[in-house]
């Protein structure tokens, strides 16, 4: 027998939740139904987001509801408009099959007649968010006195974002022989407040321990230097491949800053934040839910509801202020059933942040290495295998082809074939990641620690020539067709500085040394980070006695997922594309080098 039908759900609503896929009840299903089908409890639930609560209330609901009778018997309460949406929809699918159910979704940012209509026409189950509720009921537009049911969904959050007054007086106007239903995913003291306030001893129900996040979601840090944290998520980013994410920043203007800094580099994401429309946000998280973005930069605020299955991970790009609402960013992830991982990146002071939210979760983070160069390489490039091992065949359409194609290829052996795909898809991409450096905090301590602590700025000059000058190497040289006063001028024009300051010029064939005067060498840094020079990224290092391309370079970490594209100055037919935009932002902007202006979408 369907264990729906054991727990006491009809057989209509049975057959509509098989269609969505149900079979069998989630744990706070299983452990609520049989409490809230009596209708005689006040009810608690601690759950997170994507457990398979809204089912674990809407089915009771729907075998207590008289449908007979069109007046609101149930009232559900949410804290936004997607929560709200969704849970209408997902009470009108489990209805499927029975008739005369009316649910309506009551929310702001939409128009307020449409919903006075459907409340006129005979309702019996409300779901709403508090604002626009308070509206209808000061309007008198809404008889709530045969209300028998009161759902409060995320009752953590609407408290957090300041609903308690309006709860309040909506509940005032329930009768008091109401049972109210509390979902909340954490249980601090307001929540509580409220449980004591409204309830009559009411039944409490855990799944998994207290507060305690999804078993199913791995929480895991990476210790990163704040300049280096763009880059060091750029290539966690890639050494993903599959990943479909959403990431947490702070503020408007971070999520902001990622997102194009993202879309600039390659990267398929958009962000979602308070000062978008209620238009452009849908749009965007009708992108996400098609899967047309496959990163989803958002504050906590905006990130609230999202309710999209399947999210792989959930990457704290700034921790919250308020450690409580790392819970609710990785509950976005590992929803119904599935796995996640929830990453954290952060600095050395941080730690202790992450010492206090395992504490809440309780659960231990793993702390993880940023991978390296070749770790990320050897997971695109299997990716990538996987990729066109499962491509899909149209045979037909393909056939007429097929002769010339293997005919070009014929002198060609497998192996051949092979390298030459790989390295066509990948060249830009290897070429990108040779000598990326190590991002991690301890491998960056250690490796100053060899040579003296002297951190970075010690080590640039501790390899100064002595006569007060800096000597640099930079990957453009004779090839280029560059002269020396056309390098001249070029470093003058990126670094912003005088023709006096430099020093020798001495062009190679692919790279040049210059000197340029101590206090300036900072200016050249900067000056060249993020630039490119006919497609090709631009790195700046002080020269020593090791090799030059196994130095630390500054034009940054640049992100694999590259494109093609034109440069904004011409120089000598080559094109020199300059990123001039201060470094401040996310964490001294080591942003890609690799700007560049196609619309393709391809990630590389
Ligand atoms: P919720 O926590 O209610 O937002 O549910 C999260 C997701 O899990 C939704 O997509 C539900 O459709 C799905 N879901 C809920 N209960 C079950 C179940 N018993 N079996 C399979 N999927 C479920």
């Amino acid at each position: 027998m369907n264990p729906f039908l054991d727990l006491g759900i009809r057989h209509e609503v049975v057959n509509a939740i098989t269609e969505m896929g149900f079979e069998k009840p989630s744990p706070i299903q299983e452990k609520a139904i049989p409490v809230l089908l009596t209708g005689n409890d006040d009810f608690v639930g601690l759950a997170q987001t994507g457990t398979g609560k809204t089912a674990a209330f809407g089915l009771p609901l729907l075998e207590l509801i008289d449908f007979t009778q069109k007046h609101p018997q149930a009232l559900v309460l949410c804290p936004t408009r997607e929560l709200c949406l969704q849970i209408a929809k997902d009470l009108e699918k489990f209805a499927k099959y029975i008739d005369d159910v009316h649910v309506v979704a009551v929310y702001g940012g939409a128009n307020i007649s449409d919903q006075l209509r459907q409340i006129r026409r005979g309702v019996q189950i409300v779901v709403a968010t508090p604002g626009r509720m308070l509206d209808i009921i000061g309007r008198k537009a809404i008889d709530f006195s045969n209300v028998k049911y009161v759902v409060l969904d995320e009752a953590d959050e609407m408290l957090n974002m300041g609903f308690q007054e309006d709860i309040n007086n909506i509940l005032s106007e329930t009768p008091d022989t109401k049972k109210t239903w509390l979902f909340s995913a954490t249980m601090p003291k307001e929540v509580r407040r409220i449980a004591q306030n409204y309830m009559t001893n009411p039944q409490e129900l855990t799944v998994g321990t207290k507060n305690t996040g999804n078993a199913n979601i791995e929480h895991h840090y990476y210790v990163i230097k704040a300049r280096d944290k763009y880059a060091a998520f750029k290539r966690i980013v890639d050494y993903y491949p599959e990943i479909f994410g959403i990431v947490f920043c702070r503020t408007k203007i971070e999520t902001q800053e990622i997102a194009e800094a993202l879309v600039k580099d390659g990267y398929n994401a958009d962000s979602l934040h308070g000062d978008l429309s209620q238009q452009q946000r849908d749009k965007v998280m009708k992108r996400y839910r098609d899967r047309s973005l496959q990163l989803l930069i958002a504050t906590d605020v905006a990130a609230r509801g999202i309710d999209v299955n399947d999210v792989t991970h959930v990457i704290n790009f700034s921790l919250p202020d308020e450690v409580e609402n790392y819970t609710h960013r990785s509950g976005r992830t590992a929803r119904a059933g599935k796995t996640g991982v929830s990453l954290s990146l952060i600095n050395v002071k941080e730690l202790g942040k992450i010492r206090r939210i395992e504490k809440i979760i309780g659960k231990q983070f793993e702390k993880k290495q940023v991978p390296q160069a070749g770790e990320v390489v050897e997971k695109q490039l299997l990716a990538m295998t996987d990729k066109i091992r499962n491509a899909e065949i149209n045979e037909e359409r393909i056939a007429p082809y097929l002769p010339s194609i293997m005919e070009s290829m014929q002198d060609l052996s497998k192996e051949d074939i092979i390298t030459r795909f790989a390295s066509l898809e990948f060249n830009r991409f290897l070429d990108y990641y040779q000598n990326a450096p190590d991002l991690n905090v301890d491998a960056r301590e250690s490796d100053r620690g060899e040579r003296g602590d002297r951190g970075e700025r010690g080590e640039r000059r501790s390899r100064a020539a002595s006569n007060g000058y800096t000597r640099l190497f930079i990957n453009l040289g004779s090839v280029d067709e560059f002269s020396r006063g056309d390098m001249l001028g070029l470093i003058c024009d990126a670094a912003n500085i005088s023709g006096k300051s430099v020093g020798k010029i001495d062009m190679k064939g692919v790279f040049t040394f210059f000197e340029v005067q101590d206090a300036e060498v900072n200016k050249v840094f900067e000056g060249f980070q993020g630039t490119e020079y006919n497609g090709r990224a631009v790195r700046v290092e002080v020269s020593g006695d090791e090799s030059h391309s196994g130095g630390r370079s500054r034009g940054g970490d640049g992100g694999g997922r590259r494109r093609s594209g034109g440069g904004d100055r011409d120089r000598k037919g080559g094109s020199f594309r300059g990123d001039r935009r201060s470094s401040g932002g996310f964490g001294g902007g080591e942003r890609s080098g690799r700007r560049q202006s196609s619309s393709s979408r391809s990630r590389y």
